[in-house]
């Protein structure tokens, strides 16, 4: 009974409350907006929960933005560039769409403190890679891009998770996490997320089955050396070197070897038809954002440190099967590798150190 008295008090006491604020916004209501909407005083921040940024907002920066968008990941999503022109207009004609989005804030600067509270910084400044020109080639370039960019998302989001998507994307991921100073853990590369996806598309291409239901692996180094895993190629569980125990071998007559040589070519081939590459590395790096932000433990092909694995003795990153988490890379699952693709995975990561081990930052 006193109890409910109480309760009832409160409540009434709390309308009038309310009423008294709204009667004094009303007092000195002025303009439409004061007139529509009652004003609750609270002290409650205004924060966001589930921020992701995006740096670099070129072909592959705005290709990752509307991936994101798309798929609802982010209450806050942050752009930044080094053109402000550019950037203000990319962020207006997102803003603009608005209606059809469920991300209700949309910013942009050149200064990162629009990054701030950022989970997971995605950034894909840099260079890009001319025509016939390697990714190994762009690499002191975009160092010294990372050079300013990496302390100032640290400064701002000290605990987010970093994702590199810029290339050389091995080993500026290394960069990275040098300039950082953050757990190994949570500075990832996108790796080979995107050549897997090839992999597995032109796979599905052959066998006339969704994507989604070929399973291959791609691994190493992003780009030119990377492996692919002929032994665990299956569909439903069916090992597609048992069937054929060729696949992959230059004595296969049906010439499965080319679905990786196509993998390998395709950004080259892109990069000449329409200049660069965007919407199926933006997807790839959506489809991480979301294992990222949702938590989802997903196994992923991507960059993470090797070092130890597979006989590796250097402090390089490459692409392996690694457990995803909103805290980043939690574990790594360890393939059975024939000899010879463990051979590549050594012989790819002794490149990328000779590279590294020069590099002045
Ligand atoms: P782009 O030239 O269209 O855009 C690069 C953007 O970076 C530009 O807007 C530029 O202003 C910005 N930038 C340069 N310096 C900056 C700085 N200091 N701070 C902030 N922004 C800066 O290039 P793109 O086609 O978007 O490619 C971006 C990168 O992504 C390249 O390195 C490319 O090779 C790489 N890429 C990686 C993959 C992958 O699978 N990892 C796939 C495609 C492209």
């Amino acid at each position: 009974m006193h109890y409910d008295a109480n309760l009832k008090r409160g409540a009434s006491s709390m309308r009038a409350a309310h009423c008294s604020i709204w009667a004094a916004g009303e007092a000195k209501m002025a303009n439409l907006k004061e007139k529509l909407i009652g004003h609750l005083e609270t002290s409650q921040e205004k924060r966001s929960y589930n921020k992701i940024t995006i740096v670099g907002v070129g072909a592959v920066g705005m290709a990752c933005a509307i991936s994101v968008l798309m798929k609802d990941l982010a209450d806050e999503l942050a752009l930044v560039d080094v053109m402000e022109d550019k950037l203000k207009g990319e962020m207006m004609d997102l803003q603009h769409g608005s209606l059809f989005l469920h991300t209700p804030k949309i910013v942009s600067g050149k200064d990162y403190s629009v990054s701030a509270g950022s989970k997971l910084v995605v950034v894909t400044a840099g260079a890009r890679q001319q025509e016939g020109e390697s990714r190994l080639n762009l690499v002191q370039r975009n160092v010294n891009i990372f050079k300013h960019i990496i302390p100032d998302i640290v400064k701002h989001s000290p605990d987010c998770v970093l994702l590199i998507v810029s290339n050389p994307v091995d080993i500026l991921t290394y960069v990275a996490w040098k300039l950082s100073g953050f757990p190994m853990h949570r500075v990832i590369g996108s790796g080979c997320n995107l050549d897997s996806a090839r992999f597995r598309y032109l796979m599905g291409e052959r066998l006339g089955i969704h994507s989604s239901s070929c399973h291959g692996w791609v691994i190493g180094e992003h780009g030119d050396s990377s492996v692919p895993v002929w032994s665990g190629m299956n569909v439903a569980g069916v090992n597609l070197k048992e069937l054929h125990p060729e696949i992959g071998t230059d004595t296969d007559k049906e010439d499965w070897k080319k679905v990786h040589k196509d993998v390998v070519d395709s950004a080259y081939e892109v990069i000449k038809l329409k200049g660069y590459t965007s919407w199926a590395i933006g997807m790839s790096v959506a489809d991480l954002a979301e294992t990222i932000m949702k938590n989802l433990r997903r196994v992923h092909p991507i960059s993470t440190m090797v070092k130890n694995f597979y006989g590796i003795t250097n402090d390089v990153f490459l692409s392996l099967p690694s457990v995803l988490d909103n805290h980043g890379i939690s574990n790594v699952v360890k393939m059975t590798l024939k000899p010879d693709e463990e051979a590549k995975l050594q012989q790819s990561a002794t490149t990328l150190w000779s590279i590294q081990k020069e590099l002045k930052f």
